[in-house]
């Protein structure tokens, strides 16, 4: 009996002592390389990332090897660590995420705090509220919004929708909020549209409170020298880029789609790139928006337009 429990445990434990030592011998081998892709990467962080990995899909298999080897070489091309793992924590919640889909950002965290802001204004005056996310991606902005509402406002009810041009961002967005379901409040139900821009709210009618995006923004060609060789080798160009003889014409339709479409009181938040908003925020006034100001990001940079149909 002692000798199968010992057995048990020396196979057990063998294949993590051969993955520390791997990655540990990996990391010191090329912590330079490792460091241009990801400032500050420990060897814990690798072996947490690579471990979580592995937990997706239960214990460690027999493929253990070929798994640790891949995972390592990945590195060195420089893939996110997000979509190596899958995962992603954002203001709340632990997010799926996958290159169909752009990793969700610290900064958008505060799209999420004004949002937050505007809802707890909304329902002083409304019993429920219709909100959508436009571009939802991961569905981060729109579940990290409903999930800390669900905790405040417990009896609001939320008509929530997210939409997404791309269909394969879109079963993205439904599988975080399937494995996020019980977090939210069943007074909020939520509804998933494929469709470009606000297309399918007009198609179907939909009036909205609260709009909220994180669009594309960087402009192509003329904003891609800012832009991390990471994030362009590896993010999907769907998301992050608009051509820049496209890019006024592509946001003036945003933008008169949302005025359009919120209710009289309604607001629009949106994000957006530090060397455009002020253009934004002229077209948005010209548009008939009664309210257009621009927010800074907590490094300083203006990186959110805050819309209001009326004052
Ligand atoms: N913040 C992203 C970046 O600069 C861009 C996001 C976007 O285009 N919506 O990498």
């Amino acid at each position: 009996m002692m000798t199968t429990q010992n057995q048990m445990m020396a196979t057990t434990s063998r294949p993590r002592d051969i993955i520390q030592d791997f990655a540990k011998s990996f990391f010191h081998a090329h912590k330079s390389d490792l460091e241009k892709f990801y400032p500050g990467i420990s060897l814990e962080t690798l072996l947490r990332e690579f471990d979580y990995l592995c937990s997706l899909n239960g214990q460690l298999g027999e493929d253990y090897h070929a798994r640790m080897e891949s995972f390592f070489k990945s590195l060195l091309l420089g893939i996110p660590l997000a979509y190596l793992s899958q995962k992603r924590f954002f203001y709340n919640v632990d997010l799926f995420v996958s290159p169909d889909v752009l990793i969700p950002r610290q900064e958008t965290e505060l799209l999420v705090e004004m949002a937050l802001e505007k809802i707890a204004l909304k329902v002083k005056q409304q019993e429920s509220l219709t909100i959508a996310d436009i571009g939802t991606g991961s569905g981060a902005i729109l579940l990290a919004t409903l999930k800390e509402a669900s905790l405040r406002y417990p009896k609001l009810a939320i008509a929530s929708f997210a939409s997404d041009i791309s269909s394969r961002a879109l079963e993205i967005t439904k599988k975080n909020f399937f494995h996020n379901q019980y977090t939210l409040s069943p007074q909020i139900v939520t509804s998933f549209l494929l469709g470009d821009r606000l297309r399918p709210f007009q198609d179907k009618k939909i009036f909205c409170d609260l709009i909220l995006s994180n669009p594309p923004y960087i402009m192509n060609p003329d904003d891609l020298s800012g832009v991390h060789s990471q994030v362009k080798l590896f993010e999907p160009e769907l998301a992050l880029f608009l051509k820049s003889d496209e890019y006024w014409e592509w946001y003036r339709q945003l933008i008169k789609d949302a005025f359009a479409l919120l209710n009289p009181t309604g607001t629009f938040l949106m994000e957006g790139h530090e060397k455009h908003l002020h253009t934004l925020q002229q077209i948005s006034l010209e548009i008939g928006f009664a309210y257009a100001s621009i927010q800074n990001d907590l490094t300083g940079r203006e990186r959110f337009l805050i819309l209001q149909k009326s004052n």
